[in-house]
């Protein structure tokens, strides 16, 4: 039937073909990169400049980080250019996912074997990855799914690394099989389990730290994967878990690194890396099909993470700090304002401040943000999520935005003081 068919057996054995070439030559993807047409004049939508605003929807000061939410981060500027050049051009995008892993594997100098996959998301990776674990590349399995007759049909994870994200684990039909401590998990181990998975963030939280993890599941020789989505900084992470011998990891592109919004890495094996992206887009019939990455997004991983590398983290994290220490000057000249530094041990790792205050300003610090939120332009912040007062980071911020928070924010608590 054409339905069927159009994932067709060449289709798939194309793909194949791709990998197999990828290991021989490299080639050249394209031949001329078109000039540049950064300075195309827009008429009618977007010609203000600002599309958000032409549909009446609110653009927002980010001072929570990272939420993909509000958008995830704000794109380089050329990183904007090489993603209108990727846009160009017609390509085979296996072939292209091919060598962009390829390439990516190179940049991050990840271990002999390994490779990387660019998806449409963290979340897309997880759910390719373990789909890849459960089909290898047998193409009646990788239709079948997420009915698992004939595959392995559990997935290991620690209790306190549950969270909403194993949703993309779960999509693929397995089970997760809960534990808590070693004994849980030599009870847990059978012929059915699949695959062991790691919460990156919850590290701390459960009983089996990430290096003891990946061990135990080479012991029993079972494939092991980390979600590290929103783990860089610091940079090194990106090749950390890779090097530590976890089969596949996955990172949000769109978040701290700065690539395209729609756009994750798989980072793993070869030849789980290879099953993963027969059970992708492009290809169809696939549990992967709706998980579109384009070839911008795949272009853009690349160059984001090239940008990403050659970035001074040091000299990043001191100007974050300044910033924060700027508002903080401003907003502790309230007589009962206080103000504390922080930085998350995993996840947005990056300096962060909590703002407090005591009785002599009238306000509940829900209401502070709900405040911001209403203010113009309008200003997203953390807290009150069961923390004392609000929280706030400055790694999302545009430049002169610090100034705007400072001064919005101290009014709001100098209104409202005794
Ligand atoms: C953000 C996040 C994801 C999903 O990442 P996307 O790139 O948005 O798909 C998965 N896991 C964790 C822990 C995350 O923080």
């Amino acid at each position: 039937m054409r339905l069927t068919s159009s994932w067709s057996r060449r289709g798939f054995l194309g793909t194949v073909a791709a990998m197999v070439a990828s290991m021989a030559a490299p080639r050249r993807l394209f031949s001329k990169i078109s000039a540049s047409s950064r300075n195309t004049r827009v008429t009618g939508f977007g010609q203000s400049g600002n599309p958000y605003e032409e549909l009446a929807v609110t653009t927002v000061i980010n001072c929570q980080g990272t939420m993909t939410m509000l958008g995830g981060s704000v794109l380089r500027p050329e990183l904007e250019a090489v993603m209108a050049m990727a846009g160009r051009h017609f390509v085979s995008i296996p072939e292209l996912e091919v060598a962009a892993g390829k390439r990516i594997a190179e940049m991050l100098k990840l271990p002999e074997g390994y490779t990387a996959l660019v998806t449409s998301g963290a979340a897309a990776a997880m759910q390719s990855g373990l789909a890849g674990i459960l089909t290898k590349d047998n193409e009646a399995l990788i239709r079948q799914l997420p009915d698992l007759t004939g595959m392995k049909s559990e997935v290991i994870i620690q209790k306190t690394h549950r969270n909403p994200f194993d949703h993309q684990l779960r999509s693929t039909g397995v089970k997760l099989i809960e534990i808590e401590t070693r004994d849980d998990l030599r009870r847990a181990v059978n012929d059915r389990t699949a695959m062991m998975h790691f919460t990156n963030f919850a590290n701390a939280a459960g009983q089996i730290k990430v290096d003891e993890w990946v061990q135990l599941a080479k012991e029993y020789n079972i494939p092991c994967m980390n979600d590290a989505a929103a783990d860089t900084p610091p940079v090194s992470h990106l090749w950390d878990y890779a090097n530590m011998g976890y089969d596949l990891v996955t990172f949000s592109g769109g978040k701290a690194i700065r690539g395209p919004q729609c756009a994750g890495l798989l980072i793993g094996r070869k030849d789980l890396v290879s099953y993963a992206l027969l059970n992708n887009s492009p290809h169809e019939d696939t549990i992967g099909r709706s998980q579109k990455v384009g070839k911008e997004e795949i272009i853009g991983m690349l160059k984001a993470l090239e940008l990403y590398q050659q970035e001074d983290h040091d000299a990043l994290a001191r100007e974050w700090q300044a910033q924060l220490e700027g508002i903080s000057r401003q907003l502790t000249k309230i007589p009962g304002v206080s103000t504390e530094y922080f930085t998350p041990e995993i996840a947005n790792h990056v300096p962060h401040m909590r703002i407090t205050w005591d009785s002599r300003v009238s306000l509940e610090p829900k209401q502070v943000s709900k405040l911001l939120h209403e203010s113009q332009p309008a200003i997203v912040i953390g807290g009150g999520e069961g923390r004392p007062g609000l929280s706030m980071c400055s790694f999302m911020l545009q430049p002169g935005e610090d100034k705007i928070v400072a001064e919005r924010l101290s009014r709001i608590l100098r209104e409202h003081s005794a």
